[in-house]
């Protein structure tokens, strides 16, 4: 269990104040200077040696991505980008950063902008968190009262405007080119890579774009040290992470733990328990809905870090874990899931455009016992085909919660569907039709 004086979001609960003043108090803004003093390269190899790894779903080491940002800027100035879209079912812990820990993250846009040559943050943030945003700016706003940021920022030299910008609500402008794109004022649809943003990005300059935790840690890494943060978690899976627990537990909530924590604990300590009891628990999905569910067996012994999770064919997403009982219905649960994903899709790659209204389709006859048994070894072959086939890992985050039902709960799918050959598919429908489906999505 994290202890209290390793805990690095202090007001994570609203108790303490969110003003400049209040969050001094709690040591943001302390010797911000004094970091910048030590140069660029001192923040990127600190960063790096803390082993720090991006929150808002792939993991990708922080430090080694701001390595590849040019180090001279050329005439292309160098943006950073704080992604806020925070828009996977699941995953709240963006959302209480902003509104209870704003100065965190406006430290850490300082800290990051002046490691990578950036004078301009922009920190994109989904249009549903209208309140979010608002309280956000009053942060900014009194940041540039404060001179912390805008001109010779903190007494630095260094200049940095930050901006926010408003999403209208499409998953898809959370990953990370389609953000870009909506930035831009384009329609929010991934770009092909290479090239990586961090050398063609943002207006086709150097931008380097991070998850708002990301960010919002690196001020403390930085004040407390590497070695402290490598010292918690697990080896590459190192320092604390905000875990969202909701689903079927009977006290949901957002919880900073350290990486590594048992999966059990999570569950049973910080949210109450499963509704029912531990033996009442059918699955879970541990990293938002994008992240293969686990059955009960795994859960009992499986830790929250990136390799162990890997391990089990899963991942750590965004650590948005959605507790699922008995009392569910884990196929059409599924179902849904593959809904949301075909209605995401932003239609550019035809295995992701079609594939994932195929799922959907397939997992809703399946739910109820309308499938015939061909089809469950086609579903599966439908998502190896959408898999590593699309520009943007949408793919794989509509096909792997699929490939999790097939894996852990194939019998159940056999039993509902009881393949009796006098209910064998009907060969002149077309998988790819289901009328009356389609009428009820357009309705
Ligand atoms: Fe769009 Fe899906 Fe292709 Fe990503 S994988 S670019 S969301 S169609």
């Amino acid at each position: 269990m994290l202890k209290d004086q390793d805990r690095i979001f202090t007001n994570l609960y609203n108790d303490k104040g969110t003003d400049v003043e209040a969050s001094k108090k709690r040591g943001d803004w302390n010797n911000t200077k004094e970091f910048c003093e030590k140069g660029k390269d001192w923040i990127i190899n600190e960063i790096k040696s803390s082993e720090l790894r991006g929150r808002g779903g792939a993991g990708f080491p922080t430090g080694l991505k701001w390595s590849f940002c040019p180090k001279e800027i050329s005439n292309r100035p160098h943006y950073l980008v704080i992604n806020a879209d925070e828009s996977e079912p699941g995953t709240c812990k963006d959302r209480d950063i902003l509104r209870f820990e704003p100065q965190k993250l406006i430290e850490g846009c300082f800290i990051a902008s002046y490691a990578v040559n950036a004078h301009v943050c922009y920190i994109y943030i989904r249009g549903e968190y209208f309140n979010e945003g608002k309280k956000l700016q009053e942060a900014i706003d009194e940041a540039y009262e404060k001179k912390l940021i805008g001109k010779n920022a903190c007494g630095t030299n260094w200049d940095l405007d930050i901006y926010i910008h408003y999403g209208a609500g499409a998953y898809i402008c959370g990953e990370e080119t389609a953000l870009l794109e909506s930035l831009e004022g384009n329609k929010g649809q991934p770009r092909l890579k290479p090239p990586f943003p961090a050398l063609i990005g943002l207006y086709g300059c150097p931008t380097i774009i991070n998850n708002v935790e990301t960010i919002a840690v690196v001020p403390t890494i930085l004040r407390r040290g590497a070695k402290w943060f490598s010292s918690l978690g697990k080896p590459k899976n190192t320092g604390t992470k905000i875990f969202c627990i909701s689903g079927n537990v009977n006290n949901p909530c957002n919880v900073e733990e350290e990486m590594g924590i048992p999966l059990k604990d999570l569950i049973q300590i910080h949210a109450g328990g499963v509704t029912g009891g531990w033996e009442n628990l059918q699955a879970v999905i541990p990293g938002g809905s994008s992240m293969p569910l686990l059955p009960k067996k795994i859960c009992e012994t499986i830790t929250m870090d990136f390799d162990s999770l890997i391990k089990e064919k899963s991942g750590l997403g965004t650590a948005g874990i959605v507790v699922i009982n008995n009392d569910q219905d884990i196929i059409k649960c599924m179902a849904r899931i593959a809904r949301f994903y075909k209605h995401e899709s932003c239609g550019q790659c035809t295995p992701c455009r079609e594939g994932s209204g195929w799922m959907w389709r397939m997992l809703e006859r399946m739910g109820k016992g309308e499938a015939s048994k061909d089809e469950v070894d086609m579903l599966m072959d439908v998502t190896k085909q959408i898999e590593g086939h699309t520009i943007c890992a949408f793919g794989e985050g509509s096909a792997w919660p699929v490939q999790g039902l097939l894996r852990h709960f194939k019998k159940e799918i056999e039993k509902r569907n009881n393949f009796n050959p006098l209910i064998e598919r009907n060969k002149n429908i077309p998988y790819l039709v289901d009328q009356h489906l389609l009428d009820k999505d357009n309705a």
